[in-house]
């Protein structure tokens, strides 16, 4: 098995409360990558400027990310995005997004990318990801994010690589937005009639919820006294859940294995807001995961036997 991920592959520049750092190594592929690769090999599709060092793209391939597939392309800048979080860490303001590279980017796939088992389309343009969709020969799981711009600005080719994916994550306003419903609930059902068969409605602090046609499913985020920078945890959930579904691609999708794939996901994502950008999960160990799994699993169960209200 191996998983093929498009997306953004960045320079951002982020201000938390807690400090601020003016170009470190981000984009939603990245974070993918870095997720996803303790679950299986990851192939990265995606281009960068020559502002981009040898060091950048040793960082990027750590943990033995495949990146043939990335392009340096000369006298361009890489994808650069700009953000500021307040007291509320849930939300943030976007003060730019320069796509520079990605703007012309033409992705050719090695026979390894085109080949795999997974497929993650990350945030980038709608166009783009259904490029390399058709790019892959018959990958057996496509997952795909998206975000606010792309809803606004690019509707109709989103809908359309919609339409041909197993998965969508998106967050909850994301997820309104989209559809156009208001309840969470009506919002993912919407969804799946559009033709995929799980919807993760990511909702940062809050956890995610997992919804299919005969499942619901929620789980908080991993409590953390101290959180510095959100950015990339839903491209890190999402590393953590595809990558964990990619794994058991033999058997059938069940709700449980779906569940797993949800704590997976949040484990991953509780690390990558420790610290800045990706700062702490490139010191990752597979057995940290394991243990904030184990423990996710230990604090959100209970047992109930009826008491015999009051009528
Ligand atoms: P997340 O916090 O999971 O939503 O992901 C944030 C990452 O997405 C950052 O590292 C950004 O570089 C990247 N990003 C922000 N805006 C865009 C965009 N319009 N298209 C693609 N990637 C983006």
């Amino acid at each position: 098995m191996s998983v093929t991920v498009v997306g953004s592959i960045a320079f951002d520049a982020v201000t938390t409360p807690f400090g601020e750092r003016s170009r470190m190594l981000g984009g939603a592929a990245t974070h993918f990558a870095l997720a996803a690769s303790f679950y299986d090999t990851v192939d990265v599709v995606g281009c960068v400027g020559d502002d981009f060092t040898d060091a950048d793209m040793a960082l990027l391939g750590t943990r033995g990310t495949r990146l043939d597939d990335v392009e340096r392309v000369a006298g361009s800048r890489t994808f650069t995005w700009r953000g500021e979080y307040g007291w509320d860490l849930n939300s943030r303001e976007t003060l730019s997004t320069e796509l520079n590279v990605f703007a012309a980017f033409d992705p050719s796939l090695s026979d390894r990318s085109r080949s795999a088992d997974v497929l993650f389309l990350a945030n980038i343009q709608p166009q783009l990801q259904l490029r390399v969709l058709e790019l892959c020969e018959r990958p057996r799981l496509v997952a795909l994010d998206s975000m606010n711009l792309w809803i606004e600005t690019e509707r109709d080719a989103l809908l359309e690589v919609i339409e041909r994916v197993d998965c969508v994550l998106l967050n909850d306003a994301e997820l309104r937005q989209l559809t156009e419903r208001p309840s969470l609930l009506a919002a993912a059902g919407e969804l799946l009639s559009w033709g995929p068969d799980v919807v993760i409605a990511k909702q940062g602090e809050y956890g995610a919820a997992l919804i299919t046609a005969d499942g619901f499913f929620a789980l908080p985020a991993y409590p953390l006294e101290s959180v510095i920078d959100p950015t990339g945890a839903g491209d890190t959930f999402a590393g953590g859940f595809v990558g964990y579904v990619g794994r058991h691609l033999d058997e059938p999708m069940g709700n449980e294995m779906l569940r797993c794939a949800v704590a997976h996901g949040t484990a991953l994502a509780s690390f990558n807001v420790e610290e800045f950008g990706v700062e702490r999960v490139i010191r990752l160990g597979a057995e940290e995961i394991e243990e904030r799994v184990t423990e996710l699993s230990r604090i959100t169960q209970f047992e109930h036997a009826p008491i015999g209200l009051m009528s």
